[in-house]
């Protein structure tokens, strides 16, 4: 529909971002006949799940216990095929439940919100797109998912070079050749442990330049088959209540033994079992000690070193690959698949950083201050500028214009996840300080989006227009964040759990910032709940 700069549509709420948490998000909202759409700057649905493209990208959750619970319909009639299902087809899972629904005539695409104003007068937000088109709404809900603003590095000579480059949440749509290339990928985190096992017999030559080693563990993935579809669609309500008692939304339940109950011998041996366990059960399936006491984390740790001593051929390569600046789990775990084995093709290369750093980039390669690898191709697995880069990139102002950027420079401060101070009317699904980043994320966006649905009806049924949060209610949410945060051993480490991104001004070592609720799932679940059942406290409604 056309639109001058003076007619704005017009929408009692908008959501913007059609990812897993919008998708949901606006099937909630339309049920109930609200008049709501969605705004999605690229050209289709799926969120992360359309944007990251790269080989080896899969779900390190449990297919099963990552796909929406909301709809009996979607869990009778969707079957999924592996354990951990790979992107593709965990895209056409979310366009199977989109149009199951007919939720595409409520989102528009290519509709990248560029700035959003709050009108204390009209009590309603003006969202203006990078186009120049222009919404008004009463209350926006922001699902801008918490790994959607891709970081680059900042090397001299990047645009220079003459072959493909490109950062993986950027993969192209289009097939690209590697077969014989010399490939490059940049990073060691999640995303780069994915790529390599994938890559590593399908190209030419690869070269990994790893600046620091993350610890990893087999995904264990398998194909589920048509009688075991079956046995998990009869399980499916005693999963789901599973994964709601655990701290990260899966299914793996904790030991309670206690780590130093059990001998040396024993605790090995139970390893030896979790190792071949598939996704996080060697995490969340392993004694609760390993996140808090040191001397139980150190041995997991060594245990965890000497299994990729027995997988990596070359002892002296080994010992590269194995972290000595965080322990076991105190880093985002990534979850691999031939990972280890590719370091013993003839063709796998490991380019350590730590004894020479990269120096540039230049038109044929990645120039370290000791030799220039040439390369065809090269791919930034570099990270994100994690859940809080969604909300900087839009020029978001408050009461009085105050800037949310500039409010959460130093770490973000909300209101349970869900609402900021000085921000009325936007809701935030999976937002900072929330267990979204921290956990199964379909998990605990269900609890987000059923939280923020029923915050709105309330609202509207008390004839309410106008909803924010009390900046003593944000404070002592902000305490509760920080106090769950001390308790675990990993605040002193790098990684994006603790805000830390070299490639992101303000975001560095030594700069903590509070940017996921570290409580885990039930705890949260039960506070919001709380706060639900006792008619909001903490929320002004005007
Ligand atoms: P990441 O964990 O932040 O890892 C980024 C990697 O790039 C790190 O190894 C980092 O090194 C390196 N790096 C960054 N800047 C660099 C630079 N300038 N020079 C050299 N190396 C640089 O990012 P990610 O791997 O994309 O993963 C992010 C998150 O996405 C994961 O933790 C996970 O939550 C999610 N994810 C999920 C899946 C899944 O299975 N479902 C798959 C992939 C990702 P340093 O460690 O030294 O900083």
């Amino acid at each position: 529909m056309s639109q001058t700069a003076r007619e704005p549509h017009r929408h009692e709420v908008i959501v913007i971002g059609a990812g897993v948490s919008g998708i949901y998000q606006i099937k909630r909202l339309t049920d109930l006949g609200i008049d709501a759409i969605v705004l999605e700057g690229d050209d289709d649905l799926g969120g992360t799940w359309y944007r990251n493209r790269y080989p080896g990208a899969r779900f390190d959750s449990e297919s099963y216990t990552y796909g929406y619970s909301f709809s009996q319909e979607v869990l009778d009639e969707w079957d999924w095929k592996e354990r951990f299902s790979a992107q593709p087809e965990n895209l056409r899972y979310l366009n199977f439940v989109a149009d199951k629904f007919n939720l595409r005539q409520h989102m528009r695409f290519r509709a990248r919100v560029n700035a959003m104003s709050w009108d204390e007068d009209a009590r309603e937000w003006t969202i203006e797109l990078v186009s120049g088109e222009s919404y008004v709404a009463r209350f926006v809900i922001t699902s801008l998912g918490p790994l959607s603003m891709p970081t680059l590095p900042n090397y001299d000579g990047m645009a220079e070079f003459n072959g493909k480059s490109f950062h993986t949440y950027h993969w192209p749509k289009e097939p690209i050749a590697l077969e014989g290339r010399r490939v490059g990928v940049i990073g060691t985190g999640a995303t780069g442990i994915q790529v390599v096992g994938e890559l590593a017999d399908k190209v030419g030559e690869l070269k990994v330049f790893q600046r620091r080693p993350n610890w990893s563990s087999p995904l264990n993935n398998s194909p589920i088959s048509k009688s075991e579809m079956a046995t998990i669609r009869s399980r499916y309500d005693e999963i789901f209540a599973q994964c709601a008692e655990s701290p990260g939304g899966f299914e793996h339940v904790p030991d309670w033994r206690g780590f130093w109950n059990l001998s040396a011998d024993e605790r090995r041996e139970f390893w030896d079992h979790l190792y071949t366990e598939p996704g996080f059960a060697i995490l969340v399936a392993n004694f609760a000690e390993i996140f808090f006491d040191e001397a139980a984390n150190q041995e997991m740790s060594e245990y965890v070193a000497d299994r990729i001593r027995q997988r990596v051929d070359d002892p002296v390569l080994a010992e590269k690959l194995i972290p000595r600046d965080h322990g076991f789990g105190m880093q985002r775990l990534p979850l691999e698949t031939n990972y280890f084995e590719a370091y013993n093709r003839d063709n796998v290369h490991l380019v350590d950083l730590s004894e020479a750093p990269i120096e540039r980039i230049t038109p044929s390669g990645i120039q370290t201050t000791v030799v220039h690898h040439d390369l065809d191709v090269i791919i930034y697995a570099t990270g994100f500028d994690a859940i809080t880069g969604g909300y900087d990139r839009i020029d978001i102002r408050g009461v009085d214009a105050q800037s949310l950027a500039d409010r959460w420079s130093d770490s973000p401060r909300t209101f349970m996840g869900v609402l900021a101070h000085g921000f009325p009317n936007m809701l935030m699904v999976a937002g900072p300080q929330s267990v979204s980043g921290s956990t199964n994320f379909p998990r605990a966006i269900e609890t987000g989006v059923d939280w923020v649905t029923n915050l709105l009806a309330h609202t509207r049924a008390g004839g309410c227009t106008r909803i924010e949060a009390t900046a003593e209610a944000e404070q002592r949410w902000v305490d509760e964040v920080v106090r769950a945060h001390e308790r675990m051993m990993f605040r002193r480490s790098k990684g994006w759990f603790t805000g830390y991104n070299s490639n992101v001004a303000g975001h560095h070592e030594g700069t903590i910032r509070y940017q996921a609720y570290f409580g885990g799932a039930p705890r949260y679940a039960a506070h919001v709940a709380e706060v639900a059942a006792n008619h909001y406290p903490g929320i002004a409604f005007a």
